[in-house]
């Protein structure tokens, strides 16, 4: 059992994160968003890619030891976000990494995570949980973060152990449970079968950040308990 203290939002942006490098350096200087990215009134509408911390007390840790930290998502701007959010809340240990999916904006960060294994500068190691189809894509896009006798160069990779979650199991970490909540995130081309992607229920917050469908069944699960907090991606309605 855990009680959550706090969510940091690390990233609230699309996958390709905004502003949009060719808004800028378009000659006509139509977009006024992302122009507006640029300056300090405008900040605002810097976003990143979609990313949450959830900051927690397990049942049993002394008053005053530090917060349990599970980072969810780690995308392409991880490391631009974590510049930003790590020093400002006083975050430096990571309980856990947990994946929603295996798309860019989710994992493409993960190499900077190294920061806080090489040569134990955080810790030793980060746990990592992700779905079988989410571990394949890590071992292909980063057969290094699999296996140190991948690398090349100085060997300076990231030490991880990974955890394989399934869609109706819920897990674990440091006391706070994690139920997931498989939603659609749009399809594969190739066959036109819905693609999964995770939203998890932790307590009485359900956070759900890739979507274009709930199937019923996760609706179910997510509402047969409370919610005090829902957080759910919404680029356009239909
Ligand atoms: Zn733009
Ligand atoms: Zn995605």
């Amino acid at each position: 059992m855990a009680t959550i203290v706090d969510v940091i939002f690390v990233g609230t942006g699309t996958s390709g994160a905004v502003p949009n490098i060719s808004c800028l350096t378009h000659p006509d200087k139509k977009c006024k968003v992302c122009i507006s990215a640029m300056t300090p009134e405008g900040r605002k509408n810097m976003k990143k890619n979609t990313s949450m911390i959830v900051r927690y007390k397990k049942n049993g840790d002394s008053p005053n030891a530090r917060l349990r930290t599970v980072l969810i998502d780690c995308g392409k701007t991880f490391y631009d976000s974590a510049l930003h959010i790590f020093p400002k809340y006083g975050i430096r240990e990571l309980d856990a990494v947990v994946l929603t999916h295996g798309h860019a904006d989710a994992c493409y960060g993960m190499d900077g995570l190294r920061q806080w294994t090489l040569g134990g500068a955080v810790q030793k190691s980060i746990d990592i949980y992700l779905n079988d189809e989410t571990m394949e894509v890590v071992q292909r896009t980063f057969p290094f973060l699999v296996d140190a006798k991948n690398a090349t160069g100085g060997g300076d990779v990231a030490t991880f152990n990974y955890k394989i979650i399934s869609p109706d199991t819920p897990f674990t970490i440091e006391g706070l449970e994690f139920m997931p909540l498989p939603v659609h995130h749009g399809i594969y081309l190739s066959t036109g079968k819905p693609y999964w992607c995770f939203g998890f229920k932790m307590n009485d917050i359900s956070y759900i950040s890739d979507t274009n469908f709930i199937p019923e069944e996760t609706m179910k699960r997510m509402l047969s308990s409370p919610n005090r907090v829902f957080v759910i991606d919404c680029l356009r309605s239909k």
